[in-house]
């Protein structure tokens, strides 16, 4: 295994819930709650699970866009705050509507140059070249640096925010639901595109999706978050061929036309997700489990090694493996 690039361990975030006239407080959202992984230099790791699950919340904690309420953010060994302005300009994130992350008033070449202008020290000269550099490597031309967003397709647009975080050379990069947005003949040109850049600059991923077809075409492992925990974490070909957690097994259920090929009994989820301020005892998902015993009710079910890299947290997990 290659050097450990970020480290996140027994992470939190809760946010206030206020009800009334006063404004009182109800009680805390548990939207991240005790998360704790890796994301070794190079890799991809793919974070998947249902809208609320706290997957992009946490992505925001650590790009420090949200203060964490306890645990560690490491990055290269360093507490994420404590990281000087140049290094903070390594982690980087590409988000879902690049619509939403480019202003609309300003032309493309302005919106590349940004962080050059904020780094400082570079000539008019210099940013023009990288500019265009960047746009050539984005498969763009220098024609679409006068071009505002709103003259751009969505695909087009999302290769504009990629060449934005590839400006000042980053190391780590989390792709917040990149391609969701965007029509599925393009999907595979801006997947394409993150896999190219990645190998060319030995990038790492933390790839979020709710897509896991998407996840399993651009992930190394995958970690599967349920209301603000992670269930399993795995290498992606080990998740996909057998996946431990029935909250894994309800998702690969769902997905068009996996149903012939489950290595494991079906799982259809019913109901919706829990309320993140009330989240059941013990396992999170004892309320949609269809496998759920007394002693899911009573003890939270911590994550166990079942596998190479691969952990599951699962009262059953033996009883269950397939
Ligand atoms: Fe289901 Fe119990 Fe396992 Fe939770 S711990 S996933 S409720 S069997």
């Amino acid at each position: 295994m290659t050097e450990v690039l970020l480290e996140v361990k027994e992470l939190k975030k809760y946010f206030p819930v206020a009800q009334g006239m006063f404004y009182r407080r109800k009680g805390v959202i548990r939207a991240v709650d005790g998360v704790s992984f890796q994301v070794h230099r190079g890799e991809t790791l793919g974070l998947v699970g249902e809208s609320g699950c706290g997957k992009s919340t946490l992505s925001r904690v650590i790009l420090q866009l949200f203060p964490r309420d306890a645990g560690e953010i490491r990055y290269r060994g360093r507490d994420v705050e404590e990281l000087d302005r140049s290094q903070r300009s390594k982690l980087r994130m590409v988000f879902q509507n690049p619509y939403g992350s480019l202003n609309p008033k300003e032309k493309v070449f302005s919106a590349i140059a940004e962080p050059y202008r904020i780094a400082g020290g570079y000539s008019r000269q210099q940013i023009e070249e990288e500019v265009l550099h960047l746009l050539g490597l984005v498969g763009l031309s220098p024609a679409h640096a006068r071009r505002y967003p709103h003259e751009l397709s969505g695909g087009q647009r999302q290769r504009i925010a990629i060449a934005r975080v590839l400006a000042l050379e980053p190391e780590f990069i989390i792709c917040d639901e990149p391609v969701s947005a965007l029509d599925v003949s393009i999907q595979a040109q801006i997947l394409n595109l993150l896999k190219d850049i990645q190998e060319e600059f030995g990038l790492t991923y933390l790839f979020i999706s709710h897509d896991l077809a998407v996840v399993k075409y651009i992930c190394d492992r995958i970690a599967v978050m349920y209301l603000g925990k992670i269930m399993e974490i795995a290498p992606a070909r080990a998740l996909y061929a057998k996946p431990k957690h029935p909250y894994t097994r309800a998702l690969l259920s769902a997905v068009p036309g996996a149903a012939d090929q489950l290595s494991f009994e079906r799982i259809v989820l019913e109901g919706d997700t829990p309320n993140a301020i009330d989240p059941p005892s013990g396992c999170r998902f004892r309320t949609r489990c269809p496998y759920a015993e007394e002693v899911c009710a009573h003890e939270e079910p911590d994550l166990t090694s079942c596998g190479t890299e691969h952990f599951s947290a699962c009262h059953l997990l033996h009883k269950l493996a397939g």
